[in-house]
């Protein structure tokens, strides 16, 4: 997983990237609630968009850019 902060699976198993621990708290929590958000919406659609502004609203500005990610895969 280098080129990414996290995945989770279809099974519902999320992983992050070890070199997370070493960023700032505030981009850990946008990242583990991107992670436990794709467990309900496996994409970045619109209504992804939506919870993750409900959730973090303070941090939208920066999400999209920083945030590498991959969508569910069958684990
Ligand atoms: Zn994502």
């Amino acid at each position: 997983m280098r080129n990414k902060w996290a995945s989770c699976s279809t099974a519902g198993r999320v992983y992050f990237s070890a070199d997370l621990l070493s960023q700032p708290v505030s981009f850990q929590d946008q990242v583990i609630a991107h992670e436990l958000l794709h467990l309900l919406i496996p994409n970045h659609g619109a209504l992804f968009k939506s919870f993750m502004n409900a959730y973090l609203p303070q941090s939208h500005a920066t999400r999209a850019k920083h945030i590498a990610c991959s969508r569910p895969t069958k684990a």
